[in-house]
């Protein structure tokens, strides 16, 4: 197991944002966390990184974790190149130029700031960032939201090549139901702070009530 949480329980003030939730990612697996919105899906990612302080319940994390989070959150003013650069701050080495080999639509944007780029490239950008720091672990929080679909496709296929190659292990937070199932061989359903269906994606996607909430199939 590269990462995991067990019976983890997160409150707010007056809320429940996860009331006992377990899950894991295996080494080198790609898995999705599909859920609506206020589920709860953003304060997993938050307690996994450390972020908040669970009210119950372990989280456990081996080898390095790197978040691409949502909204990206580039400084736009640097350019694309100090921005990957970024992605490396605890490392000596801050050598970008293998970034530029994973993910070649970049070499001609290096010198742009980051905030002139198109949201697509934006995303690639924070992708290649989360690579710099060569983790074990990648959490990404919607990458799919608000572009294009040849541009996710586009991010999906280098997600795949990294996993493939690298044996990256992948934690995919969507609300894209049907990408992250396609993407990802396992899968669970976060709904009002708890899992309510788990396993193969496959299996998921021909459950009725998943098709019918989330895939928009009857
Ligand atoms: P979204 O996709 O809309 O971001 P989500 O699945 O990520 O939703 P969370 O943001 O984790 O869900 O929110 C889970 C629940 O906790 C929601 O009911 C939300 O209103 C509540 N919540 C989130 N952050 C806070 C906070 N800082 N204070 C109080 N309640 C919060």
């Amino acid at each position: 197991m590269i990462a995991g949480v067990s019976d983890l329980t997160v409150r707010y003030a007056a809320a429940t944002a996860l009331d006992g939730v377990s899950l894991h990612v295996a080494d080198g697996e790609m898995v999705a966390l599909i859920g609506p919105n206020g589920a709860g899906k953003s304060t997993l990612v938050n307690a996994l990184c450390g972020l908040l302080r669970p009210a119950s319940g372990t989280i456990a994390v081996r080898g390095d974790l790197a978040l691409v989070p949502e909204g990206r959150h580039l400084f736009p003013s640097l350019s694309v190149d100090d921005n990957l650069r970024l992605g490396a701050w605890r490392r000596r080495r801050r050598d970008t130029s293998h970034i530029y080999g994973l993910l070649p639509g970049l070499v001609k944007l290096r010198d742009r700031p980051a905030g002139r780029l198109s949201g697509g490239e934006q995303q690639m950008v924070a992708l290649g960032r989360a690579l710099m720091a060569r983790p074990s672990l990648l959490v990404i929080d919607e990458m799919s939201l608000g572009l294009a679909p040849k541009i996710v496709d586009d991010l999906a296929a280098h997600l795949r090549e990294r996993n493939t190659v690298d044996g990256l292990a992948v934690l995919l937070i969507e609300q894209n139901a049907r990408l992250a199932l396609e993407l990802c061989a396992r899968a669970y359903v976060l709904e009002a702070g708890r899992v309510v269906a788990e396993g193969p994606s496959a299996q998921l996607a021909s459950s009725p009530e998943v098709a019918a909430a989330y895939l928009g199939l009857e």
